[in-house]
C-alpha cells in the first residue's frame, strides 16, 4: 500500500493520511448554495473534490469511500432570491420549486465537467436533516453553550474559548470577541466574530419549522453552520476521515461546524483532516458571484469550449494554489486536451489487435507497474496532478508498447477523468487530422508559412479540405 499525504489546514502540515477505520474513508463536502448557477470558481471546488475522491478509491477501491454532499437549499439567500422569483407562492413552496431548478442545473454542470456524483447527497431542507439539526442545537443548549435571545437561539463563544480553542483553522484574537454580541447574518469576517446564530426565528413570509427548545416554541429555520455539523454526522459518524471546501469557509463555516460538534458531539475533534482549496481568479480577484466577474459553464459553452477543457486547466495547478483565469489559458488547455485525445485515438488505432481492450482482466497486466508507481505517487503526494500529468506525457514518449501506453493511460484516467474512453468511441472524428489542424493552427500564430502550407497539403492527402476563415480553419471532407 502507497502512502498518502494531504495537507491538513488543521495542523497546517502535510501529514500522511490514514482512516480512522481501516480502509475505508469517509468524507463530507460542502456542496453549493442553490440560489443561481454555479460559476467556474465554485466548480473548481467540486473539481478538486472529485479528484479527491477518485484519488481515494484508486488507493483504497472503488465501494471503500464513502463521500458525502449537502444541497445548501435553505439559507438568506436561497429564501431572499426564492421569494422575488415566485412571489404568488406560499413561502415554503417557492423555496423548494426556486432550489430544485438550480440543483439541476448543478448536477449537469458536475456532469459536463465528469465529475462523479457523491454516494450521498442531503438537503438542508429536507425534514430528516432538520430533525437532526434541532437534536444538535438542542445538545449544545442543554450542555449550557448556547442562548436563545428574542427566539433565535446562539452559540456562545467567549463561553466554549474558556475550554477549547476558537481559532483552529484561522488565527483569532479571542480577547476581542464581543462577549453577549451576536451576528444573524451567515457570513462574517474574523474580525467580528461573535456568537454565532444555531437557530433563526421565523420571520413572516419565510419558509420555517416547528421547534420546541427548554418548554418554549421557536418555530424558525436552521443557521447555515449547523446544517452542515448535523448532515456530517448523520451521514458519516464523528469523528469522520475528511471535510472539504473552498477556503473561504474555513471561517466562519468551518470553525463554527467544529465549535458546534466538540460540544454538541462531546468530540474532540470532529474531522481528521481538513481539505481546503484556493480560488478561482479574475484579475487577481477572486471570481464570485458578489464581485460580478464570474463565468459559468454556459458562458463556455457559448464560445464553443469543451467543459473538459476546464477540468484539463484545473489539472495543471495544484488545488492549494490560486489559479488566475484567462480565455487565452482555457483555450491553450484546450488545445492541450484535444492533443491528448489524438494521441490517445492514435494508440488506440495504430495498435494491431486492439479487441483485446474489451478484456478487462487481460488489460490489466499490461499496465505498467513502473509508470502506475510514479503516477500514484504524483497523485498521493497532495493531489499532484501537474506531476501526474508530467507521467502521462512520460509515459507516451517512453519505449513501452502500444499495448501497455494504452492500458496504463486509461487506467490513469480513473482519476483524470478526462473521459478518454468515450472518445476513443468517437468515430466521427480522424485523429490525425485533428492533429494536423492544431500543428498548423500553431504554425498560422506564428507565422510560419511554409510549415502552414505543408500540413495542409497533409491534410488534403488524407482525402479533407481546409478553408482559413476569420474564426479560424474549416476542415471538411472532400
Ligand atoms: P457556495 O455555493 O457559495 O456555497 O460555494 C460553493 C463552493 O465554492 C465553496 O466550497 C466555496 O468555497 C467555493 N468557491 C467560491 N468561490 C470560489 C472561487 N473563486 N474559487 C474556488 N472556489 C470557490
Ligand atoms: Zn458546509
Amino acid at each position: 500500500m502507497n502512502k498518502l499525504f494531504f495537507y491538513n489546514t488543521l495542523t497546517r502540515k502535510k501529514e500522511e493520511f490514514k482512516p480512522i477505520k481501516k480502509g475505508r474513508v469517509g468524507l463530507y463536502t460542502c456542496g453549493p448554495t442553490v440560489y443561481n448557477y454555479a460559476h467556474i470558481g465554485n466548480l473548481r471546488s467540486y473539481v478538486f473534490a472529485d479528484l479527491l475522491v477518485r484519488t481515494l478509491r484508486y488507493n483504497y477501491g472503488e465501494k471503500n469511500v464513502k463521500w458525502a454532499m449537502n444541497i445548501t437549499d435553505v439559507d438568506d439567500k436561497t429564501i431572499r432570491d426564492s421569494k422575488i422569483k415566485y412571489p404568488d407562492l406560499a413561502a415554503m413552496a417557492a423555496l423548494k420549486k426556486f432550489t430544485a431548478e438550480f440543483e439541476k442545473y448543478f448536477w449537469e454542470d458536475l456532469k459536463k465537467l465528469n465529475i462523479n456524483k457523491p454516494n450521498v447527497i442531503t438537503h438542508a431542507a429536507d425534514k430528516k436533516y432538520i430533525g437532526k439539526m434541532q437534536d444538535l442545537v438542542t445538545k449544545i443548549f442543554k450542555a449550557g453553550f448556547a442562548y436563545i435571545k428574542d427566539g433565535s437561539v446562539y452559540f456562545d463563544v467567549a463561553k466554549y474559548g474558556q475550554k477549547h480553542k476558537y481559532g483552529l483553522l484561522v488565527e483569532i484574537d479571542v480577547s476581542k470577541l464581543k462577549t453577549g454580541a451576536s451576528v444573524d447574518a451567515d457570513e462574517y469576517e474574523k474580525e467580528n466574530a461573535q456568537d454565532f446564530v444555531l437557530w433563526k426565528v421565523e420571520k413572516p413570509g419565510e419558509p420555517s419549522w416547528e421547534f420546541k427548545l427548554n418548554g418554549q416554541k421557536l418555530p424558525g429555520r436552521p443557521g447555515w453552520h449547523i446544517e452542515c455539523s448535523a448532515m456530517g454526522q448523520a451521514e458519516l459518524g464523528m469523528p469522520f476521515d475528511i471535510h472539504t471546501g473552498g477556503i473561504d469557509l474555513k471561517f466562519p463555516h468551518h470553525e463554527n461546524e467544529i465549535a458546534q460538534s466538540v460540544i454538541g458531539y462531546e468530540c474532540e475533534s470532529p474531522v481528521k483532516f481538513w481539505l481546503h482549496n484556493e480560488h478561482l481568479l479574475v484579475d487577481g480577484q477572486r471570481m464570485g458571484k458578489r464581485f460580478n466577474n464570474f463565468y459559468t459553464i454556459k458562458d463556455l459553452k457559448a464560445k464553443d469550449i469543451d467543459p473538459l477543457a476546464y477540468r484539463f486547466l484545473c489539472l495543471q495547478t495544484g488545488y492549494g494554489k490560486t489559479m488566475n483565469f484567462t480565455w487565452e489559458a482555457l483555450k491553450a488547455a484546450e488545445e492541450g486536451l484535444k492533443h491528448l485525445y489524438n494521441q490517445a485515438k492514435q494508440l488506440y488505432f495504430l495498435w494491431p489487435e486492439n479487441n483485446g481492450i474489451n478484456n478487462i482482466e487481460e488489460g490489466k497486466k499490461k499496465i505498467s507497474k513502473k509508470f502506475n508507481q510514479k503516477f500514484l505517487e504524483a497523485i498521493n503526494n497532495d493531489l499532484n496532478m501537474p506531476k501526474a500529468l508530467a507521467v502521462v506525457q512520460e509515459l507516451l514518449k517512453s519505449n513501452l508498447t502500444q499495448e501497455e501506453k494504452y492500458t496504463t493511460l486509461f487506467k490513469f484516467d480513473e482519476v483524470l477523468g478526462l473521459n478518454l474512453n468515450s472518445i476513443i468511441l468517437d468515430p466521427s472524428s480522424n485523429w490525425q487530422v485533428e492533429e494536423l489542424k492544431i500543428g498548423r493552427e500553431r504554425a498560422r500564430k506564428e507565422k510560419n508559412w511554409a510549415e502552414a502550407d505543408k500540413l495542409r497539403l497533409q491534410i488534403e492527402k488524407l482525402g479533407y479540405m481546409v478553408e482559413d476563415t476569420k474564426d479560424g480553419q474549416r476542415i471538411s471532407k472532400k
